[in-house]
């Protein structure tokens, strides 16, 4: 492992800093917060605006290729962007779910056609993407998914019903699972397709999270029409293109960033606050807590270099490329867990209310980092991907 930059990606680093330096605080935007995607259309409009400013400056997507919109540039030029936007608590990318998830899963499995008319709009956050997976009865168990599509003609025609679709509210596309031949079993006969949510037939439910936001909504179609040449990959084996996306949506959900973050925030919450008059960061046992959690978060960050680097060489990270998501949400979660014990009482109070510290950041935090444990695969399966696909164990029935 080589843990130096290189003179061009350290100058990215120098042009990118004094960028963000000039333009987070002109962008109207607060820190990187928030992560919710209960937002109105006037913050919506601006963090669409934040994302586009950064695009055309040159620090979105890195990776893709140039004849997308990318640069072509290596991972750890990704990297970097990512930990300079870090340090300058620039405000996070509305776009993520199509730069993170979509986007890369088109660029393996989309048709030149799809490539050329959706990649430049996720890049400029011009199109909103939401994730269409989960249903009624088919969460971890996804391959039980029913929602129906049959081909009538050049176009789909879809009714069924999903479930917990984040930010579906303000999509203007969804990346979806379908059932398109009943009779198959269940992992074959299922196909991705790419439906405009402003299509007639669609509704969109909002549903309340434990936050008290609507980030996460049930849609329901009802005769959707969705032309033919919107499948990715080849009907009933969408299965597969799936699974790209889950790979990339586990990498974006355990990124590093995310847990450098907090920590760095739960640090100065322990210098803040005082026990047994002396801060807390100097109390015999919550500082043994503070160096068990940063020795997490520094093991978390030299396992994202492992990843770059086996990226880099264009190898198959396999078993570590399954740990990240497991490990990173199950850490926010901890961080949160520690702050909340250090806040005592106050953490009881609402965002609203004056006893509320830092606006409520960290009950937020924790409630927010349960989710996480939930979203793109909960931690049980997870540890059976591990199991099974990792270290090769017998699966369980
Ligand atoms: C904040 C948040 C955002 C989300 N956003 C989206 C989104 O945008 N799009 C989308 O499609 N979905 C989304 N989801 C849904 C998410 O993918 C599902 O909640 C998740 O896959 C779990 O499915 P489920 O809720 O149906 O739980 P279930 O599958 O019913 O699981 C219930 C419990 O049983 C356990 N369990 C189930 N099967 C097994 C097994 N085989 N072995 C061991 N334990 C098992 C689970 O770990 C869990 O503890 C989101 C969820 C959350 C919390």
């Amino acid at each position: 492992m080589d843990l130096t930059f290189s003179p061009e990606q350290e100058a990215l680093r120098s042009r990118l800093r004094a960028w963000l330096a000039e333009n987070v605080a002109r962008s109207g935007l607060k820190g990187p917060r928030p992560r919710s995607v209960d937002l109105d259309s006037e913050t919506i409009a601006r963090y669409k605006r934040w994302q586009q400013r950064l695009y055309e400056a040159g620090y979105v997507a890195l990776s893709w290729p140039k004849e997308y919109g990318g640069q072509a540039l290596d991972p750890v030029s990704q990297a970097i962007v990512n930990e300079e936007m870090l340090c300058a608590q620039a405000p996070a990318l509305i776009g993520a779910m199509g730069l993170e998830m979509l986007g890369p899963t088109l660029i393996t499995w989309g048709s030149e056609a799809q490539k050329r008319r959706y990649l430049p709009k996720i890049l400029t956050a011009e199109e909103i993407w939401c994730q269409g997976y989960s249903e009624p009865e088919a969460g971890s168990d996804l391959a039980a998914l029913k929602t129906r599509a049959e081909l009538k003609g050049d176009c789909f025609v879809v009714n069924g019903q999903k479930v917990w679709t984040s930010g579906a509210q303000h999509a203007d596309m969804m990346f979806c699972l379908v059932r398109t031949d009943p009779a198959a079993p269940k992992h074959h006969g299922i196909s991705y397709l790419l439906i405009d949510m402003r299509s007639p037939g669609i509704r969109v439910r909002p549903l309340v999270q434990m936050t008290g936001e609507r980030g996460f909504n049930e849609v329901f179609f009802e005769d959707v029409q969705v032309p033919a040449e919107n499948l990715v990959g080849r009907l009933n084996e969408g299965w597969q293109v799936a699974n790209a996306t889950l790979v990339h949506e586990r990498n974006m959900l355990g990124a590093v960033t995310q847990s450098q973050q907090l920590f760095g925030r739960l640090l100065a919450l322990a210098r803040s606050m005082r026990r047994n008059a002396a801060p807390l960061s100097r109390d015999p046992v919550f500082r043994q807590r503070l160096a068990a959690l940063e020795i997490r978060v520094e093991a978390m960050k030299h396992h994202m270099y492992r990843l770059l680097t086996d990226r880099q060489k264009g190898r198959h990270s396999g078993l570590p490329g399954m740990i990240n998501k497991l490990v990173g949400t199950e850490l926010n979660y901890d961080l949160a867990t520690a702050a909340l014990e250090a806040l005592g009482d106050a953490a009881l109070a609402a965002r609203d209310e004056p006893e509320a510290l830092d606006h409520g950041f960290w009950p937020y935090e924790w409630m927010f980092s349960l989710g996480m444990i939930i979203g793109g695969g909960t931690t049980h399966i997870q540890k059976n991907i591990i199991a099974e696909r990792g270290l090769g164990m017998p699966r369980i029935r």
